[in-house]
């Protein structure tokens, strides 16, 4: 089976060529090229493609994959919310993900992210580099003792109770689906969780229920002074509502992994570039905002997973066995 895979670094060469020997009938070829309209053609003669995050997977995209005969779109990640799934349908096409590749992972970034953008680490380092010893604009707030808001309690959100615990805080939850309550945390409606938390952190998928969940509405229910972390999609808070509620000082810090516009940069080296937008310019201009490029998953462990995984659903479908990743 040959499998094209599309928008790959050298870190992703590096993972999957690891795991490559255990699988001889799967041939892999790697290209920087994401996939988009321009590049689907590209695919021509492969059985499958292999695709992350920042792939464009619409209609018009999958119907063009599907012409070509392609059987199977590999996502290697775990959200598929830019795939569309009707399409593929349509087209025969089946769409794997590797779900839960290392929950801890993103977890630890959402809450490095949180205590960067609180404790400022990112300001205090270059200021001591530049022998300025003052802490003048550096000052944060104690998370022992405070509230935690988890949004989405699935595998990242559960990793991030924990580790909210471990900080000392009490954990409210809100899930469309909730688990058993534990000792662990207790779930309230989302309304409750705005109202008592200190820290709010989003762990639940873009779906068009989800698409702009923080918005004017929910951020005037939430505290006064309250820090927000999105690692998990960018449609899930409306940027604009974010911007105005920032200046009207309604967040102590705020910490984001993924964000609207990312798409047309994210794993970009843009320095040289005059961008044409200006949200993430604006965001980074408070400072109390803290930004990472979508890098939660990005650890040794689950660059692993995310290969042994994705090679073990490429086989699975060679071999005609149950997809247990499908979506
Ligand atoms: P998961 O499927 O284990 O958990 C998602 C949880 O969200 C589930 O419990 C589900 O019931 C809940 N949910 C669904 N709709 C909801 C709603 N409307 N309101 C409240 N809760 C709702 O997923 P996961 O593995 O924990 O991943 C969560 C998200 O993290 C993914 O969808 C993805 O977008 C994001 N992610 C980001 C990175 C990164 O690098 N920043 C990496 C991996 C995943």
């Amino acid at each position: 089976m040959k499998i094209l895979f599309y928008g790959t670094k050298n870190y992703d060469e590096h993972f999957f060529q690891k795991q490559k020997p255990l699988y001889p009938d799967i041939s892999i070829t790697f290209i920087e090229a994401n996939i988009g309209p321009e590049t689907a053609a590209l695919a021509k003669g492969y059985d499958g493609i292999c695709a992350f995050v920042n792939a464009v997977l619409n209609r018009e995209v999958i119907r063009k994959l599907g012409h070509l005969g392609i059987k199977l779109i590999l996502m290697r990640c775990a959200g598929y919310n830019n795939v569309d799934l009707k399409a593929a349908g349509e087209m025969g096409i089946s769409v794997l993900r590797v779900p839960g590749y290392s929950p801890e992972a993103v977890a630890e970034h959402a809450m490095a992210l949180a205590l960067t953008a609180n404790r400022h680490t990112h300001k205090a380092y270059i200021k001591c580099r530049e022998n300025n010893f003052a802490l003048n604009g550096l000052m944060g707030v104690n998370l022992c003792g405070k509230t935690a808001g988890i949004v989405g309690t699935g595998k990242i959100g559960l990793a991030m109770a924990r580790i909210c615990r471990g900080f000392g805080m009490k954990v409210l939850a809100y899930d469309l689906f909730p688990q058993k309550d534990s000792d662990l945390l207790t779930y309230v409606s989302l309304d409750e969780l705005l109202k008592q938390s200190d820290l709010i952190s989003l762990h639940c998928p873009l779906t068009p229920e989800t698409r702009h969940l923080i918005c004017a509405e929910s951020i005037a229910k939430m505290k006064d002074g309250v820090i927000l972390v999105n690692t998990s999609r960018g449609g899930l808070i409306r940027t604009e509502d974010l911007i105005a509620g920032i200046r009207d000082h309604k967040f102590f810090a705020v910490g984001l992994d993924v964000y609207e516009e990312e798409s047309a940069y994210v794993y970009e080296d843009m320095s040289e570039q005059i961008l044409q937008t200006s949200t993430i310019q604006r965001l980074l201009s408070f400072p109390n905002v803290t930004m990472t490029s979508h890098q939660g998953f990005f650890t040794k462990e689950a660059l692993d997973s995310i290969a042994k995984t994705t090679l073990e659903n490429a086989q699975a479908f060679l071999e005609g066995k149950k997809l247990v990743n499908a979506v």
